[in-house]
């Protein structure tokens, strides 16, 4: 069957942009309100000659670091059951967060692949610099992308298929 890629990441930092970037549609809801994910979300993705099944996560509207952080760990956990490829996704706008750290610890002794993908890179030139404090995460190098603008995408997806 086809590989598993789970995007994890905290409320609001673009999971479902990028998912319904990468399914060609609009399947995942989008919403400045975060956490509006309400359910496990999955799509058929085509990149070159690779095919794998994507999964959007999310909850429902955190109100408060503790819930946010609850939730991502349980983002985390069906993540690290279910998918061959976790992308981790941030967002160099809200920066790095203290949840940032410990999911990426939780990921890393997965021993899962983790692909850490910053966000919200919208001009590489403005916001390349604050790119690289996401390499404190100690989970690899962090892929810039834009989401909405579709920047960056090659790139990260060459690394996800790497992992297959
Ligand atoms: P989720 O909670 O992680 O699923 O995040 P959403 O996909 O719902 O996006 C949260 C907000 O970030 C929305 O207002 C999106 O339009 C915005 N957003 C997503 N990707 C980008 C991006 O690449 N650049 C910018 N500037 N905003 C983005
Ligand atoms: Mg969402």
């Amino acid at each position: 069957s086809k590989p598993v890629v789970a995007i994890v990441g905290r409320p609001n930092v673009g999971k479902s942009t990028l998912f319904n970037v990468l399914a060609g549609e609009r399947i995942s809801i989008v919403k400045d309100t975060p956490g509006v994910t309400r359910d496990r979300i999955y799509a058929d993705v085509t990149w070159l000659d690779y095919h794998f099944t994507m999964i959007d996560t999310g909850g429902i509207e955190p109100d408060s670091k503790d819930i946010i952080l609850s939730q991502m760990r349980e983002q985390a956990e069906i993540a690290i059951a279910t998918a061959d490829v976790i992308i981790f996704l941030t967002d160099v706008r809200q920066g790095l967060q203290d949840s940032d750290s410990k999911v990426a610890d939780m990921l890393r002794r997965s021993g899962k692949p983790v692909v850490l993908v910053v966000n919200k890179v919208d001009s590489f030139e403005k916001f390349m610099p604050d790119v690289y404090e996401f390499y404190n995460l100690g989970i690899g190098d962090p892929y810039p992308i834009s989401a909405s603008s579709m920047l960056g995408l090659g790139d990260m997806l060459d690394e996800v298929v790497k992992n297959f």
